[in-house]
């Protein structure tokens, strides 16, 4: 099964999107942990994406759209694949659309994680991220055993640049005005389901298999 998970910054897609992949043995493709090791690696297309990611914007869609197109012509997309954090305009959607249709593959599931903005601020200014492994807290309600330092591996727990509180609010901005219209088009094309993302972590994925199952 092909899925799309949808949501603003802060819905959890993150932590979602590995469950789901895990549980359903899935690809897990994240745009932005894609960048954000291309940007830890000092490679080109670290360089060149840099700027965006650090500031809230978003990539131009046709540098979003090749890495993500490489990245389905890998072998383990071939029995299924869920993205998170793609597509974030309506034209990375359309392209996407279009490279499928020529793949012979289709989307099957739109899963959109719905979360109310005040609630996005208030989670993304409490995340934390392992500096090493990349495991996720949130300070408030999913904080590590020992203050600062991951529970998996020890290393240190960092703020992601763009998660301070201006960039937050840019984030929050660039989703209402250009990927929030996505609901309306996959709404359209029949295979949208939404779940509150505002419960507890479990629920939320609980909601999220339910539907799976189903389809
Ligand atoms: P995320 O971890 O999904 O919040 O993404 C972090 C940052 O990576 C975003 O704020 C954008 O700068 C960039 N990014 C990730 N996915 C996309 C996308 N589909 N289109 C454009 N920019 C993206």
């Amino acid at each position: 099964m092909n899925i799309i998970l949808l949501g603003p910054p802060g819905a959890g897609k993150g932590t979602q999107a590995k469950r789901i992949s895990e549980k359903w043995s899935m690809a897990h493709i994240s745009t932005g942990d894609i960048f954000r090791e291309e940007m830890a690696k000092g490679t080109p297309l670290g360089a060149r994406v840099q700027e965006y990611v650090n500031s809230g914007k978003l990539v131009p869609d046709d540098l979003v759209v090749e890495v993500v197109l490489e990245r389905l012509k890998k072998d383990d997309c071939a029995k299924g694949f869920l993205l998170d954090g793609f597509p974030r305009t309506l034209e990375q959607a359309q392209s996407l659309d279009r490279h499928l249709r020529k793949m012979n593959r289709e989307i099957d599931l739109v899963l959109n994680l719905a979360l109310q903005p005040e609630n996005v601020v208030e989670r993304l200014s409490q995340r934390r991220q392992c500096s090493k492994c990349g495991a996720t807290y949130n300070l408030r309600t999913c904080p590590p055993r020992q203050e600062n330092l991951c529970d998996a591996c020890g290393a240190p727990l960092l703020q992601r640049d763009d998660d301070k509180a201006e960039t937050v609010r840019k984030r929050l901005m660039v989703y209402q005005d250009l990927t929030e219209p996505l609901i309306a088009y996959y709404r359209g094309n029949g295979n949208l389901e939404a779940v509150d993302a505002g419960q507890e972590i479990d629920a939320v994925s609980r909601s999220l298999n339910e539907i799976i199952s189903n389809h």
